[in-house]
Parts: structure tokens; sequence; C-alpha cells
């Protein structure tokens, strides 16, 4: 069985190469997401804990028994727990457990102090068999919660690292176009930083752009530069072509811009913009990088272009667009 990396808020894991990602809710502090395949699914939820309010790894899982109880007719069937057994996950100590009750489900839990997290894995098969000891086995022994695997990001065949600090704050997935952001933001003595990522993409671009995939500044003026823009929601925001280079065997296009605004806190952004059109994926993608100094009026706003350049270098040393 061929088994493929997976990320997502946080939460990394090998998984079989057939399983899709088909939901997700959440935030980086109390979220979900599932994976699917024909005959079985994993649902990954996490939830932050409060230190003063600990609860036994058993107690929680009663507790979610009760909450499957509930949903499950009264007389249609009983719910038993065949077998518990303590183990260990991404060195977090962790309880196993099998659960009868209409079908046959395992969960596994732990907290991973390091992120302040309670981690539930709910496995759900139609058939028990080799294989799903197999899937089980190969999702916890390479489970990462909070290691430098954790930074991985990973979706329709596209994957990319960045640092935990930069947390997923807008999703948005449709036919044809899918678009990400991730915020960080620290306030400092009469200053605030921000740092912003958004990364979009459009499929089936040689249909959809016919007349202008191929001219990727003509793409960028005529087709996208009026929604991110509007995307970015930092007003009007003038982008000069900088250079193109090669990335993966495709030439992208490099753009920055600079913007002051505001009165009495004067703010000063500046935009990196990245676009390409990835033939092996049939993808145009596009990222944005801002870094932006907020400080009262008179104060020295002086944004650090070595850091967010490196920034940058990383973060597309990571990126994997087919
Ligand atoms: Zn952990
Ligand atoms: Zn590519």
């Amino acid at each position: 069985m061929e088994f493929k990396e997976f990320g997502w808020n946080n939460i990394f894991l090998e998984i079989p190469e057939e399983m899709r990602f088909s939901r997700q809710g959440g935030n980086s502090k109390d979220g979900f997401f599932l994976l699917e395949a024909e005959d079985y699914f994993v649902e990954v939820r996490w939830e932050t804990f409060d230190s003063k309010k600990i609860k036994s790894l058993p107690e929680i899982l009663d507790a979610l028994i009760e909450q499957i109880r509930k949903k499950i007719k009264k007389g249609t069937t009983d719910i038993k727990v065949v077998n518990k057994e303590d183990t260990f996950v991404c060195k977090h100590k962790a309880l196993y457990a099998i659960i009868l009750s209409k079908t046959e489900e395992r969960f596994c839990l732990w907290y991973c102090d390091e992120t302040s997290r309670v981690i539930t894995l709910r496995f759900v098969f139609k058939e028990l068999n080799e294989n799903s000891k197999i899937i089980v086995r190969r999702m916890l022994e390479t489970f990462n919660c909070h290691g430098e695997k954790s930074k991985i990001w990973s979706l329709m065949d596209l994957s990319f690292a960045l640092p935990h600090s930069l947390l997923l704050t807008e999703t948005q997935i449709s036919v044809g176009r899918a678009h990400f952001i991730f915020t960080e933001q620290k306030s400092l003595f009469f200053a605030e930083k921000i740092t912003k990522v958004l990364i979009e993409y459009f499929s089936m671009a040689n249909l959809v752009f016919k007349d202008t995939y191929k001219d990727i500044e003509k793409w960028f003026k005529e087709k996208y530069q009026k929604d991110l823009i509007k995307r970015l929601r930092e007003g009007k925001v003038e982008f000069e072509t900088l250079e193109s280079r090669k990335f993966r065997r495709h030439s992208i296009y490099v753009k920055n811009a600079l913007k002051t605004s505001g009165l009495t806190w004067r703010k000063t952004s500046f935009f990196y913009n990245f676009t390409w059109y990835c033939s092996n994926a049939n993808r145009i993608y596009s990222l944005t990088i801002i870094s932006s100094i907020k400080r009262p009026l008179l104060f020295k706003r002086e944004i650090d272009k070595d850091g967010l350049e490196k920034m940058l270098q990383d973060f597309l040393s990571t990126f994997k667009c087919h």
C-alpha cells in the first residue's frame, strides 16, 4: 500500500494514497478534518485545553462514548468498549480504545502539552482486515502534533510549510479555485506587526483562461489584480513587476508594492507577489506575502526586509505546486 503525507493545522500524518481530504472546520485552537476512502474514514479533532481543568484520558473517552450514545436511537443498539490500552503517539502517552456499536470503531486520544491541545482520532472501517491494521498503525506511528513536520500543510496535490506562528484565518475552497490566508499578529511597545500570507490557485487554467494562461503578466492584470486587492482588504495597492525567475521548471513573476496609510497610527506595508502557471497541475498559483508595521505618527516604522526575504525563501523552498 502506498502512503502520502498530509498536514493541516499543526497536524501531520501519513495516509493511504487513495484517501481524500473531504471536510474541515474550525481553526488552529479547535477544529477537525475528515479523510475519506471508499470503505473507511478517519476523523481528527483537536481542542485547546484549560490546564486548570484537566480530565484523565479515560474520562474524555467516556464523554465521547456518551456523545455517540445520544446520537443512536434508543433500543437499537448499545455501545461496548471492547478493548482499552495505553500507547504512545508522537511521544505523548495515549489511550487507544475499540468500541463496538453498529460498527467497530477505533479511537486514539492524548494531550499534546506542546500545543495545549487534546487530540482525538476516530477510525471507522466498513470491514476490518490486515489492511486496516496497517493503516491505523502507520497513521499513529507517523503522527506529528508539534514537531517540525507539523508545519506542513497539504491540500489537493499542493503542499507547503509555514512557521507555527502563522495561523490559518481564512479558507475558501470552491470548484476550480481555492484560497487560504495565514496571519500572524504581534503587539510590541507602541507597535503592531502583522504578517499575512495569501495562497490562491485556479484549476484547469488552460481552459478557463484560454487567452491569458500563457501570458501570466496579462493574466495578472486582466483577470486577477482586482480580485486580489479585494481579498487583501488593504485598499488600493499598486504592484510593480520586478523580475521573472525559475521555480520548479516554471517561470514565476515577482512583483512588489509599498504602501503607507493611516493618520494618527501610521501603517507601512510591504507586499510581495509570486504568480506562475504550473503546467503539471494545469493551475495558476499566486502567493502574496504582506509585512506591515503600525505605529503612532512620528515613530519610526521599518520593515525587516531581510527577515521577510528569508521567510519567503524558506516558504518557497517547501512549496510543491505539483
Ligand atoms: Zn504533540
Ligand atoms: Zn508546478
